[in-house]
């Protein structure tokens, strides 16, 4: 038998599309919490604290606004159940995570023919998988031809494609929904706790999906966020759905939501963690004491201090996100992002390549919202650049990065 000794995880700065550093208040709820089972009073009253905190973070009325058990992709996973084999549908995708969202919308609309003969990439005939090129944002008119062309029930689109780091135009997205009769489903993972936005204000999007660890910044495994008109609940309910574990009525239930109500006695079928439920509901109240507007604001102005200061170092910057820079490296280290990317991790500094074609360098913001963190990053990675033979003076560099700042105060 081995026993390997107790595992010790460093603290590091997480700089990239996510993780976000979790905020020392989340982890504290998380680890304070007293061993309870999860029909707990306080752990039930919890859940539904949660469930209303998040449609205000979320700006919505939708009543099937929850958190579903797990990561990111559980939440994308119980909005594409909707989904049916067969279904039309058309898939908006720029990047790594639309991507893998379109195999998934594939997978889920095949039929058990289409599935077999490919099982692992599947090409079904009823979906359409628009692509738009890595770097560029999904506009209006892509989305608004291609809905008039295929008229699909379904459409997708990611609102910010962290592949990339760019943002789709979500209004064109609803308003060519709507204008074509489509149920528009968004993946919301990177945009949700960053951006400034109401899902109310998009009325052709009927099913959304976040996650616990970017801009919400609760990753000790907690919830992944969904959100549902009655439109979408009412085609569950008439044609159901494959899924019982990620089913948007029965898992709604679980935070007191049931036949479309707010209900003081929820039903169990999954054992929800105390913990996860505390440290959920301590980053929502953080991100909402902090308040939304201002957050987003302030994810903008510090994005442009370190857009700035990578451009000095010779760099281009691709991106458009306000949590995360996505660059070119100057053209004599191009070809060796990984090895740039690697060298900084070894020394305790997160950030990230593009996990698909092109080979680019990520470097993220999330709750790293003061001066002097962005200053940390700056220097790090000019450090990073200079070890790999970059030619800039990094007290140039820092200089004009403190004198953005001097200006803004
Ligand atoms: C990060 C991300 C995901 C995956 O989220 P996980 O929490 O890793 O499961 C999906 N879509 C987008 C747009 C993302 O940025």
């Amino acid at each position: 038998m081995t026993v390997f000794p107790a595992l010790v995880i460093p603290e590091t700065l997480a700089a990239g599309p996510g993780p976000g550093n979790t905020d020392p208040r989340v982890l504290e709820a998380f680890a304070k919490t007293g061993v309870a089972d999860h029909m707990q009073a306080d752990v039930l009253r919890g859940m539904k604290e949660a469930k209303l905190m998040l449609r205000e973070l979320w700006g919505t009325k939708n009543v099937y606004t929850f958190g579903v058990a797990g990561t990111g992709w559980d939440g994308l996973d119980c909005m594409h159940s909707l989904i049916l084999p067969g279904d039309k549908v058309v898939a908006f995708v720029n990047g790594t995570f639309s991507s893998i969202d379109g195999l998934t919308i594939r997978m889920k609309a095949a039929t058990d023919e289409e599935l077999a003969e490919n099982s692992l990439d599947p090409k079904p005939a009823s979906v359409t998988i628009i692509d738009t090129p890595h770097g560029q944002s999904i506009s209006a008119e892509t989305i608004d031809k291609a809905l008039a062309e295929h008229k699909p029930m379904w459409a997708f689109m990611a609102h910010w494609e962290t592949g990339s780091g760019r943002v789709n135009d979500l209004k064109g997205f609803s308003d060519a929904c709507v204008k074509h009769g489509v149920m528009g489903m968004v993946d919301a993972v990177s945009s949700l706790g960053v951006g400034d936005f109401n899902i109310d204000d998009y009325p052709g999007v009927v099913a959304w999906a976040s996650c616990p660890q970017k801009g919400v910044l609760s990753l000790p495994l907690t919830y992944a966020p969904v959100s549902f008109t009655d439109k979408a609940i009412e085609v569950v309910k008439k044609r159901g759905c494959r899924t019982y574990v990620h089913h948007p009525i029965l898992d709604a239930r679980h935070w007191g939501i049931i036949d479309g109500k707010d209900v003081d006695a929820p039903v169990y079928h999954q054992t929800h963690s105390g913990y996860a439920i505390a440290a959920f509901h301590e980053a929502l109240r953080i991100i909402l004491g902090y308040g939304r507007a201002r957050k987003a604001s302030d994810y903008k102005y510090h994005e442009a201090a370190l857009r700035q200061a990578v451009e000095a170092m010779g760099c281009e910057v691709t991106s458009n996100m306000p949590s995360l820079v996505v660059l070119n490296l100057p053209g004599k280290l191009a070809g060796r992002e990984k090895e740039l990317v690697q060298g900084a991790r070894a020394q305790g500094f997160g950030i990230w390549p593009t996990l698909s074609e092109p080979v680019q360098v990520r470097i993220g913001i999330l709750n790293q919202l003061s001066p002097e963190q962005i200053t940390e990053i700056v220097s790090r990675f000019a450090d990073a650049m200079l070890a790999m033979g970059a030619e800039f003076d990094k007290a140039q560099v820092m200089n004009q990065l403190k004198s953005y700042y001097a200006k803004a105060a």
